[in-house]
């Protein structure tokens, strides 16, 4: 068995993280070195997909409950415009291989494509 992601074990209450919102299959907590003023990340439950193109092949549905939250989260985190960023491959830039969705907003002018 592989140690547990740092997003199953903030879910456990293991790691200190605020949840800012909840749905039966995922939930949303704010990033630790946010990138843009609003930068929130909505993962999945289950840790079961390590990248949104798994994600996508295995339960299409859940990714679409992601896509759902990230749009709630961003109406009430800021004006509602946001942007959603799965980074897939450490090449990419993806260091946690629990997928997630970076959502990104708020005065994004300033802000690089790179999540
Ligand atoms: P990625 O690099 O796309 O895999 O995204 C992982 C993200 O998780 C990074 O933006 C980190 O800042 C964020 N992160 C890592 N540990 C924590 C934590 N304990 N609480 C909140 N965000 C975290």
């Amino acid at each position: 068995m592989s140690e547990p992601s740092v997003f199953t074990r903030i879910l456990r209450g293991e790691i200190p993280s605020e949840i800012v919102a909840e749905s039966e299959r995922a939930f949303v907590i704010r990033d630790i070195a946010p990138k843009a003023p609003v930068h929130l990340l909505v993962i999945p439950k289950t840790e079961a997909y390590r990248d949104v193109v798994e994600l996508a092949a295995g339960d299409p549905s859940l990714l679409a409950e992601l896509v759902e939250l990230a749009r709630d989260a961003a109406a009430a985190h800021s004006d509602g415009d946001f942007r959603l960023v799965f980074n897939t491959g450490a090449g990419a830039g993806q260091t946690v291989f629990h997928v997630h969705a970076h959502v990104l907003a708020g005065g994004l002018e300033e802000a690089s494509l790179g999540a």
